[in-house]
């Protein structure tokens, strides 16, 4: 076997497995020997460079960023849909285009609607070649790299499709994927997410391609856009396209009348909550695709198809009280405690109230009957008062004013929709959350210490802050409920392995506000010292890429305040990492300072993962497109044409790859 056949025969086997994965929901190789073959895959196109190809499976890991989402006409507009809310207005569109077809004949397709954003992803000679997202109809942006993150999408189709097709689906996120993603939110200080659709929206548009990756994205497929008339009905076309790899739904159903559109509507009125994701309502679509083709559409939408939406699942009840709870940034969570109620297949006790001002605009106050809202949030939403029933005495609500933990006054500083205590060093649920903070597994990851043992050892007087975890004795810990001899060992060495965890780690457990995982990577990678970086002053902060003042005076904040000094000095005589070590440091330079580069073409001697990591790591940055502002252009073999003529036209410096090894070296 050649070492070309090799890699295709890794890329179909792997393709194979993604689709057996993501789309059959049915592995047949274990994750482990996933890894290694995809590893082996990675190799041979590291060392043949020749052989790259942007739809191997190693390039769903993502790592490309995008500054600017070109803008991108769509070849066939991307229609809004008509709405319906009843039998009625089912009925008169039936009548409608009954009228205009000249028959009742006429067959439906029912589709959930996905709730999420629209993609079309365009396909040739059997290969993805781009993704836009619906933008206002007309133009949307381009966010091919992103997508091809996404792995049920399939990237070279198996069989023998329409030549060139565009396939139109629904970018979501299941709701498994999005409570963890806020459950790690929450845990590292962050706002929890809103809802699904937003987020799945908004990770359409994030820069980096490998934050995207992570995100537990998904797409369902609801049609096939084609000149070649292949197929006859919708119907058909989506179950082709089912077998060729595209994730659509079996949920989909023919239809010979209303009434059983209105039974499938009433059906998943009820199923939908079972469903993993969200769906807003049912889309009805004409199935007969020459009667598409008749009826046509009209400035806005398709005339054969209409949208039924489901009615948000709402109840009412009593609000017995308004509790406060203090997370471990000191920001307050107004809570509404409610008389128990059901709602959407589970009983809800408590609902968010986000914020003060929320209060305020709903005048939510406790004696209420109020309306309560399931979205895909992890707690239920208040969306409004029933006036008709508040009790004659009912007072206005008067947000908490002082903390309801340690009793200090709250604190809002402008632009901040939060109410905060300030008091950091003296309030119980501040000082745990710090420390559970510091332990957690993207932090120090330390390994026989939970957030119960923290509350208990705060308790006891054992624990203020983290850096006091280093001076705990077996003999202390013995003694405490639930722990034995084994168990208190295993938490003292799982404390001393987090000496070895690198700065990075190190600055995001710090639990800093507004230093989240990945501004730390940021701050760790410029100031490359905890001394350098409590040193820096404002105007030295927000030049870092990315740092704005909001991070900056946070920072300041932590580096102005005496306790803070004196644990980092603590952490530093237990031998905490607090620089970047010598290794990583060996490979930094500034000598790319201030430079924008471009990457283009295929590499021999690095990746082109690696010459990116290069142009970062002596301080340059990867640009992805070509503008006046590019200071050169690395280029490798077969730089794409269109890339060259713009360089040669600006006048930008191309330089090869050797070029560029000796100029870092
Ligand atoms: P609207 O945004 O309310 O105009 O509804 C149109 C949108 O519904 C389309 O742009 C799609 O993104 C979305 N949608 C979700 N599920 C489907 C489906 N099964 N068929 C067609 N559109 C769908
Ligand atoms: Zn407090």
């Amino acid at each position: 076997m050649t070492v070309e056949e090799k890699v295709l025969a890794l890329r179909e086997e792997l393709n194979k497995h993604n689709y057996n994965y993501y789309v059959l929901d049915n592995a047949t190789i274990s994750d482990y020997e996933f890894d290694i073959k995809l590893k082996e895959l990675e190799k041979l196109e590291v060392d043949n460079p020749n052989l790259f190809d942007p739809n191997s499976p190693t390039q769903r890991v993502g790592g490309q960023i995008t500054k600017s989402f070109n803008t991108i006409t769509h070849k066939n507009r991307m229609y809004s849909l008509d709405n319906s809310y009843s039998k009625e207005d089912l009925l008169d569109w039936e009548k409608r285009i009954q009228k205009m077809l000249g028959t009742t004949d006429i067959e439906y397709t029912c589709e959930l609607k996905y709730d999420g954003a629209s993609i079309n992803l365009t396909y040739e000679n059997g290969k993805f070649v781009r993704a836009v997202t619906r933008g206002d109809g007309v133009q949307g942006d381009e966010v091919t790299t992103n997508i091809r993150t996404i792995k049920s999408i399939p990237l070279i189709l198996s069989e023998d499709f329409v030549a060139d097709f565009e396939m139109r689906g629904e970018i979501i996120l299941p709701l498994e994927g999005f409570n963890l993603m806020n459950e790690e939110r929450v845990l590292n200080g962050e706002e929890p997410y809103r809802n699904p659709r937003n987020t799945a929206s908004g990770s359409l548009k994030l820069q980096d391609s490998g934050e995207v990756a992570k995100r537990p994205l998904d797409c369902l497929l609801y049609q096939v856009v084609t000149n070649e008339r292949k197929y006859k009905t919708h119907f058909e076309s989506l179950e082709a396209a089912r077998k060729f790899g595209f994730k659509v739904p079996h949920t989909i159903e023919l239809a010979k009348s209303i009434d059983e559109v209105l039974d499938f509507v009433n059906s998943w009125d009820v199923k939908r909550h079972d469903l993993p994701y969200e769906t807003d309502g049912v889309v009805i679509k004409v199935n007969s695709l020459q009667q598409q083709d008749e009826l046509g559409y009209t400035s806005k939408s398709p005339r054969w198809a209409i949208a039924y939406k489901f009615k948000a699942e709402q109840v009412s009840t009593v609000l017995n009280e308004i509790t406060y709870q203090v997370g471990r940034t000191g920001a307050i969570t107004p809570v509404a405690n409610l008389e128990p109620v059901h709602l959407a297949g589970t009983i809800v006790k408590r609902a968010s109230l986000h914020n003060s001002d929320q209060i305020e605009k709903l005048d939510v106050r406790v004696g209420d009957t109020v309306y309560v809202e399931k979205g895909g949030e992890i707690i239920p939403k208040i969306m409004g008062v029933d006036l008709s029933l508040r009790p004659s005495d009912s007072e206005p609500t008067l947000y908490a004013t002082h903390c309801p933990e340690c009793g200090t006054e709250l604190v809002r500083t402008d632009g901040d929709a939060k109410h905060y205590c300030p008091n950091e060093f003296g309030c119980a649920p501040q000082i745990t959350g710090r420390i559970q903070h510091y332990i957690s597994r993207k932090a120090m990851d330390i390994d026989g210490l939970g957030g119960e043992t923290v509350d208990l050892l705060y308790k006891e007087g054992l624990v203020e802050n983290y850096a006091d975890l280093y001076e705990l004795k077996v003999e202390q810990i013995i003694p405490l409920e639930r722990m034995a001899e084994k168990s208190a060992q295993n938490m003292i060495d799982g404390i001393a392995k987090s000496k070895e965890i690198p700065f990075e780690k190190v600055l995001f457990a710090l639990g800093i506000r507004f230093v989240g995982e990945t501004v730390a990577k940021k701050l760790a990678k410029h100031f490359k010292s905890i001394d350098n970086l409590l040193n820096a002053n404002f105007d030295t902060l927000i030049s870092v890429d990315e740092i704005g003042e909001k991070i900056a005076e946070s920072v300041l904040n932590f580096s102005k305040d005496e306790k803070n000094l004196a644990t980092i000095e603590r952490l530093k005589s237990y031998g905490i990492q607090l620089e970047i070590s010598q290794e990583q440091l060996q490979n930094q330079t500034n000598k790319l300072e201030g430079k924008a580069i471009v990457v283009s073409g295929v590499f021999h001697q690095m990746s082109r993962n690696e010459l990116k990591k290069a142009i970062e790591d002596n301080g340059g940055k990867v640009s992805s497109s070509i503008s006046k502002k590019t200071s050169f252009i690395v280029a490798g073999d077969n730089m794409g044409p269109s890339k060259l003529t713009k360089a040669q036209n600006l006048g930008i410096d191309i330089i090869s790859e050797e070029d560029f090894i000796n100029m870092i070296k």
